[in-house]
């Protein structure tokens, strides 16, 4: 049994998730305790419950703990299960990080699973859908596991009720991993805003307002068609494609916050992004850990990337995936470029069904 102290490093939810993905694909259980004692607000809010269930559908696990606010978990997985699943966070906590919790057992199934994933689609602190289609799930076809997302209906902190819809196809074989050093040469770069139920003048103004500090022309400067929607909200991001990588930025509108200021957040995120030669940004340096350490796991093959900052995320995940995985991080590097490289170390106790490890 692996325990976790869920306190430890940066102290939030991705613990808990990284925990259950790693637990689903290795079939090793798990204890965590002082569930998100870094957060205000700590133990397991709707969307981290919902992250639990969701984990415990996919893999029929036998669970304790599986409470509202509750602050201690026992997670014991049994096999992972390929399917049609239906997931709702019932609030507007973010269902992008519920899909991306079963995400990783789903592409070591043995065959595609249907998901839709109901709750917040574009949240602050968390990846938004366009994240996840642009910027995640290309890296994963890397290591060959296939995927496509929808985007069924937007959904925004308060009133929620977005919805994705995801197929996901497993691996054929072992996971591939690769080195990312170089993001390789631009391609693209545009900006677009979602404003559903706010006066399109909002959107406007964020656009024109980054178009002019970032220099850039107003083809790339778009209002993205409003899908249907439950409540208002607005979402800035930035999409900047790259030969090897694509990274999507993000801001968010809310009450008593500028047009301006939205714009002026996302323009310091690109240009810290711009201002670094390394593969990825701050958020992809840490969601990139996990299943580059599956296909190091797997293959048994060494590989590394380069990122723009290590930020207290990134270590703490890098420590909980070291947990479950015979994988060795090494890290180096300061100001805007540092690199990560992942190792295997050895075998782990491995679930006999689907995935199996390399040599
Ligand atoms: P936690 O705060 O522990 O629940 O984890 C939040 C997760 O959301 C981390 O994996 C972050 O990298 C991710 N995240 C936060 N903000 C963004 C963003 N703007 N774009 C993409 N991912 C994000």
């Amino acid at each position: 049994m692996i325990e976790l102290d869920g306190a430890a490093g940066e102290g939030g939810g991705q613990i808990l998730r990284s925990s259950l993905a790693l637990s689903m694909c290795t079939g090793q259980p798990f204890t965590l305790m002082r569930i998100r004692a870094g957060r205000a607000k700590p133990g397991l809010m709707r969307q981290h419950l919902t992250c639990v269930q969701a984990a415990a559908a996919v893999c029929a696990a036998e669970v304790g703990g599986a409470e509202l606010n509750s602050q201690t978990l026992s997670f014991r997985p049994g096999p992972v299960q390929a399917g049609s699943y239906s997931f709702n966070v019932g609030t507007a906590g973010s269902c992008t990080l519920v899909l991306q919790t079963v995400w990783p057992a789903l592409l070591m199934a043995q065959a595609p699973s249907r998901l839709k994933l109901s709750g917040g689609t574009h949240n602050p602190m968390a990846p938004p859908f366009h994240f996840l289609a642009r910027s995640y799930a290309p890296l994963l076809e890397g290591l060959g596991a296939r995927s496509e997302l929808q985007l069924r209906r937007l959904g925004f902190y308060p009133a929620g009720g977005g919805e994705i819809e995801a197929t996901l196809w497993p691996a054929d074989g072992a996971l591939q991993p690769f080195d990312l050093i170089e993001r390789g040469a631009s391609l693209e770069a545009f900006a677009e805003c979602y404003t559903p139920g706010l006066a399109r003048s909002v959107g406007r103004r964020e656009l024109e307002q980054l178009g002019s500090e970032l220099g850039w022309a107003a083809e790339q400067l778009r209002e993205g068609a409003c899908r249907q929607n439950v409540g208002p909200g607005n979402v800035l991001m930035a999409t900047l494609k790259h030969g090897r990588v694509c990274e999507v930025f993000s801001a968010f509108g809310e009450r008593g916050l500028g047009a301006e200021a939205v714009a002026a957040t996302l323009v310091r995120e690109v240009r810290a992004y711009e201002a670094s030669e390394a593969a990825l940004g701050p958020y992809l340096a840490d969601q990139w850990a996990l299943p580059l350490a599956l296909a190091v796991w797997q293959s048994g093959k060494a590989a590394g990337y380069t990122c723009t900052e290590l930020t207290p995320h990134a270590l703490t995940n890098f420590e909980v995936i070291a947990k479950f995985l015979p994988v060795e991080f090494k890290q180096g590097g300061t100001g805007s470029a540092f690199s990560v490289n992942l190792a295997p170390t050895g075998s782990v106790r491995v679930r006999t069904d689907p995935p199996q490890p390399g040599p």
